[in-house]
């Protein structure tokens, strides 16, 4: 079996972290242009998007898959863009839940999900998680900035919890200006339903959404303002390494999480890998530059020789962008021609 026999003993990069979650992204579309992510002035009508020929087959990606899980990744998750834009991501789940041990979740901003969540559980997929940063239709309007309205995510996030998707989690980006009156109506209506919002600082990913300190709404920030009304305690992680830290409401009535790449970087548990839907392996969000794996698959490398290029990649990998950012003065981070997320997923 492709993946069997790869060895993944001792694969630790140069700051001692194993490769652990691979993200996939599957597609460089997406049917939103978030502000934050694909800003539409960058992304626009003109904006060339990768050919399908150059974009991994569901195949490579599977082959890939294995040899990671070979290499001691547990848990895969599949992103974008918007990864339900494409064509029949079912019959990718299909393959990727046949893998043994591993844990595969998917993110999507749930537009298509309505129509989407049962296949996908159909087809194996256990959990998902759904990008949404506002019940207000407006200000979510202006943060996708697609005229997308908040109801068709809404009744997406019911369609995965009636396909049985479980966990379900939300994820919010909040950016100051825009929608940080959003957080406490977000809390408010998720709790009490098992949905686990996230509350993610806003990042300086790429180069297009025009990123300042300013408009960063820290975590802190965000959880003294549910605090204030709904009394929170913190909770321990489920696991090391875990992205988002926990916050239970003390009435018991369930948990958000906050992601904070900005005021309290976690690098140093950073265990992830990101591969591009044309094959290039990222080791960091805020990376410059990817490594080809396509190339290797579509000249006979074996599956040990594809394995090998991944641990001499990894072994060399040193990135810890976001403390470094942390570490520079407002301005002073030098401006690096940094990967867009929408091409490696979040
Ligand atoms: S900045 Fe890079 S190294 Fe740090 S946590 Fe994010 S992806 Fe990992």
């Amino acid at each position: 079996m492709p993946g069997a026999g790869i060895s993944s003993e001792a694969l630790l990069d140069k700051l001692g972290r194993p490769v652990r979650d691979l993200r996939i992204s599957v597609t460089d579309r997406c049917n939103f242009r978030c502000v934050y992510c694909m800003p539409k002035e960058v992304f626009g009508p003109g904006y060339q998007f990768l050919k399908m020929k150059s974009l991994l087959s569901y195949e490579e990606m599977e082959r890939l898959a294995r040899i990671f899980a070979g290499l001691g990744v547990t848990k895969l998750r599949l992103t974008g863009g918007e990864p339900l834009v494409r064509r029949h991501i079912e019959r990718l789940i299909r393959m990727l839940a046949g893998i043994p041990d591993l844990d595969l979740a998917l993110t999507t901003n749930g537009s298509l999900l309505t129509d989407k969540a049962q296949p996908l559980a159909d087809a194996g997929l256990k959990r998902i998680t759904i990008s949404l940063d506002s019940l207000d239709d407006d200000v979510f309007k202006a943060m996708n900035d697609a005229e997308f309205p908040v109801y068709k995510v809404l009744a997406g996030i019911d369609a995965a919890a009636a396909a049985g998707l479980d966990p379900i989690k939300i994820n919010m980006v909040v950016k100051r200006g825009l929608n940080e009156a959003s957080i406490l109506p977000m809390a408010r209506y998720f709790q009490g339903t098992g949905q686990v919002v996230r509350f993610i600082e806003y990042m300086d990913v790429g180069n297009a959404n025009g990123w300042r300190m300013d408009d960063v709404v820290t975590s802190a920030e965000i959880v003294a303002m549910i605090d204030a009304e709904l009394p929170l305690e913190p909770v321990e992680p489920n696991y090391p390494g875990e992205v988002a830290n926990r916050w239970r409401y003390r009435d018991g009535s369930g948990e958000i999480g906050v992601i904070s790449s900005v005021s309290q970087p976690f690098c140093g548990t950073c265990t992830r890998a990101r591969l591009s839907s044309e094959g290039r392996l990222y080791t960091c969000l805020f990376a410059t530059q990817g490594h080809d794996l396509r190339g290797y698959l579509r000249t006979g490398k074996t599956d040990e020789e594809v394995a090998e290029v991944i641990r001499g990649i990894w072994r060399q990998r040193a990135d810890r962008y976001s403390e470094i950012r942390s570490s520079h003065t407002v301005g002073g981070l030098p401006k690096l021609p940094k990967v867009e997320m929408s091409h490696i997923g979040g």
